[in-house]
């Protein structure tokens, strides 16, 4: 029976990796990859590794997680290392918990390998910085993928009054619903907010606007994409630094 490596791919620039994931990705016999993971990073495996995509094909959605969860088990009675390659961090909206579970209720050996997330990383390529002194004091992840309109809603939309920033991961689709849900809890029309599309990789592009003018302003930004709430938005002014690269 083999090892599973739950590895974070980082946002998408391939030098985002660490030096741990790249370790792995050269010593493993199968990577189980999807939609997020730099494809680019394949290419650092070894000769005859093979690769296992469990991402969007032909407009079909991601395999259901339990299918995912089967695949990478039965990687694991057939190969020695098994790399399980996500964006950003397993663990940030990645199911990465779940793929942990599903190994440790069958015996299989598992590690974590952490990877650098996009909810911090995408906003530094963007000249936001998630916290800074005097304007943010705090940081949310939140996911962008729960309509706000639901009865059922878990996300603490009455929380977010202050000025903490809040950064929605999988929201775009959303963004017309979550920055009015906004609005109606107090923040002003013209509160500071930014979709950041494709950070990280050469195809960046961030656009800036306010509660009100967002959606119309980032109409047609291609995925992935993450929007960004808060004054530290207007840092970027001053910080905006890989464009200019
Ligand atoms: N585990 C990942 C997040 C998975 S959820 C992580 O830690 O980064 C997927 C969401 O992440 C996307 O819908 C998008 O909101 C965000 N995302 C991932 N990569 C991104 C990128 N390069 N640029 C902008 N948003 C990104």
């Amino acid at each position: 029976m083999g090892k599973v490596y739950l590895t974070g791919a980082g946002p998408g620039d391939i030098e985002l990796l660490t030096i741990k994931a790249h370790r792995v990705i050269t010593e493993a016999d199968v990577i189980i990859y999807d939609r997020l993971a730099n494809p680019e990073i394949l290419k650092i495996a070894k000769n005859g590794c093979e690769f296992v995509y469990v991402g969007k094909e032909d407009g079909r959605h991601t395999l259901p997680q339990d299918e995912i969860n089967e695949v990478i088990y039965q990687n694991a009675l057939k190969h020695d290392v098994v790399v399980r390659l996500k964006g950003g961090d397993p663990f940030v909206f990645g199911r990465g918990g779940e793929e942990g579970a599903y190994l440790y209720e069958r015996d299989i050996g598992f590690e974590i390998i952490p990877g650098i997330t996009s909810a911090v990383s995408v906003p530094a390529y963007a000249g936001i910085p998630v916290t800074h002194r005097g304007v943010a004091v705090s940081f949310r992840v939140v996911t962008g993928h729960e309509s706000p309109n639901k009865e059922t809603s878990q996300i603490p939309w009455e929380n977010f009054k202050t000025d903490d920033t809040i950064v929605f991961l999988m929201g775009l689709h959303n963004l017309k619903k979550i920055t009015s849900k906004l609005m109606e809890i107090g923040k002003p029309k013209d509160y500071p907010c930014a979709v950041i599309s494709r950070g990280t990789t050469n195809e960046q592009s961030v656009v800036v606007g306010t509660l009100e003018n967002i959606v119309s302003e980032a109409k047609g930004v291609p995925t992935p994409a993450l929007i960004i709430v808060g004054r530290v938005v207007e840092l970027r002014d001053q910080l905006q630094w890989f464009n200019k690269k």
